[in-house]
């Protein structure tokens, strides 16, 4: 007999709520807790998973596999190439394990929900109880609604009502002990596990000797790194978070979001850490930074909670139907210049560098690059949302569906559509020194003061032409209102 651990999106030992359920009942029962994860590169596929990702998971996996053997529980990892046959390959190796018992932390996206549905009813028939509890948020989507009883579709208000209930049920915050260690007689009857391997990198989402090494110093993996980086933001960073948050050529966020995407960090734990460093104790009230931070948490699980209520926000629908009838441009060369950071405003090509080489991007800069592709450039907002997700290391579904619902105007609470962000001022308000710009854009190094915002119209015609860098794609003026035009006949106004 054995109690099972299926790790998905939770890929931690600390504060993981269903590993910890597992954990107690092996305890109970007095039978082996057994870990597993399945590999499937047809998910990563249809999840349009970045190969940085994936590269993040599988090194995840083998720091993940140590610490379990280190409390003798085995971690079986095996890849399963037909993603239909994944809940019967499940339940094969439960049978195989003799488990009575499988713990799963639930996760919101479509996808997922039907796989556990049909995982869920294959294991009652054959006498195995499925237990899925919630993990990912700290408040489960469905507890809170508005006086009508509705999810919410405004944030603020929502915020105001995670919080109070964040107050008042102080286990949303709850630490969940790691998994106490396996009977010795474990290693040896699992022996074969302890010794299996974390497969390699499905050949679909392969990285080249110099990706895997610049992505393996850039995004160390795993739960430890994950801890002492959110000790050390809350430290030493935190504090100041409300002001640095929006400058870009600075270390003013928590580069954490990879941690959260993977699991190696619970939310949980990253908002008990910062009300702990709040003067009130609370998560609100005391200090701004700390303040602001969780609310950045929050719009995490707002959008999870967006996803969860409104599915269809996963298959390439706006959330308002009204903008499914603006007209787009699917002009193919100027989407390339966006992807590539050829567009002539060197914000959006440093931001787009960034992106390309770290697998990561400045949230600041990702609403300007997001905005500027859906308004300046007219190109579908999904274009965007899939190339993002394709390239990001921490790419999500619900939050990246929503930072382009809002950057497009088209999403659940989003930037009104005639509020078009003007990458020149955003520029040279978060940007100001021009930073971020000369280190990612490099050919701009030797343009002084503020030329480097707009180089082309005060710098050196000639020379900006023979170093190579692009005039403008699109002209802001003339882009802004064939914007407006475009978004106003689509959407009836
Ligand atoms: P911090 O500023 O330290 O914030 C802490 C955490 O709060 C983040 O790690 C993240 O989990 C959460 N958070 C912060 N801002 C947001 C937000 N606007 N929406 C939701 N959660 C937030 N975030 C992702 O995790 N995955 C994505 O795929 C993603 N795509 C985005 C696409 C667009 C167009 C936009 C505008 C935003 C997107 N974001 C996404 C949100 C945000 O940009 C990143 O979470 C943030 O930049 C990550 O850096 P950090 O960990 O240093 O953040």
């Amino acid at each position: 007999d054995s109690v099972v651990h299926w790790f998905k999106c939770d890929l931690r030992t600390e504060d993981n709520h269903a590993l910890h359920l597992a954990s107690q009942k092996a305890k109970g029962e007095k039978v082996p807790l057994i870990a597993m994860y399945i590999v499937s590169p047809q998910d990563f596929e249809a999840h349009l998973t970045a190969p940085v990702r994936v590269d993040f998971i599988l090194r995840t996996l083998e720091v993940l596999k140590e610490d379990l053997a280190k409390l003798d529980i085995p971690l079986y990892v095996e890849t399963v190439e037909n993603r239909k046959k994944i809940p019967a390959r499940i339940l094969e190796l439960l049978q195989e394990w003799g488990a009575r018992h499988v713990y799963v932390n639930e996760e919101y996206e479509v996808d997922e929900l039907r796989r556990e549905t049909v995982l869920v009813r294959a294991c009652l028939d054959k006498g195995i109880a499925m237990e899925v509890v919630s993990d990912t948020c700290i408040v489960r989507s469905g507890e809170l609604q508005t006086g009508s009883g509705n999810q919410y579709a405004v944030y603020t208000p929502w915020y105001r009502s995670w919080v109070a209930h964040v107050h008042s049920n102080p286990e949303c915050l709850e630490l969940y002990d790691s998994p106490t260690k396996n009977p010795a007689s474990a290693r040896k009857k699992y022996a074969d596990i302890f010794k299996s391997p974390i497969p390699d990198t499905p050949p679909n989402k392969s990285l080249t000797n110099e990706e895997k090494g610049r992505f393996r110093s850039m995004w160390p993996a795993g739960e430890h790194e994950a801890r002492e980086q959110l000790a050390k933001f809350a430290k030493e960073r935190i504090n100041n978070y409300d002001v640095s948050r929006n400058i870009p050529g600075e270390v003013g966020t928590s580069s954490l979001s990879v941690h959260f995407a993977s699991g190696t960090l619970s939310a949980r734990s990253a908002v008990r850490t910062a009300r702990d460093s709040n003067t009130t104790k609370k998560l609100d009230g005391g200090n701004q930074g700390i303040q602001t931070w969780i609310s950045e948490i929050a719009w995490r699980d707002f959008y999870k909670h967006v996803m969860a209520n409104w599915p269809f926000v996963c298959m390439n629908k706006p959330f308002k139907p009204e903008y499914a009838n603006i007209e787009w441009e699917y002009d193919k060369e100027n989407f390339q210049a966006w992807c590539e950071g050829r567009t002539g405003y060197p914000i959006v090509d440093a931001a787009m560098r960034q992106l390309n080489h770290c697998g990561w991007m400045h949230n600041r800069c990702r609403m300007i690059t997001a905005s500027f592709l859906a308004k300046h450039l007219l190109i579908d907002w999904r274009m965007g949302e899939r190339y993002f997700m394709e390239h990001l290391v921490d790419g999500d579904m619900a939050s990246n569906n929503g930072g382009w619902g809002w950057s497009a105007s088209t999403g659940v609470d989003p930037q009104p559509y005639f509020r078009i962000f003007n990458p020149l001022l955003q520029s040279e308000k978060f940007d100001s020194e021009g930073n971020y710009i000369r280190k990612w854009v490099p050919e701009l190094k030797t343009i002084k003061g503020k030329a480097i915002h707009e180089p082309y119209a005060s710098g050196d015609v000639k020379e900006l032409a023979k170093i190579g860098y692009p005039k403008r794609i699109v002209e802001h003026k003339f882009a802004r209102e064939r914007c407006l035009q475009r978004y106003k006949e689509g959407i009836g106004k």
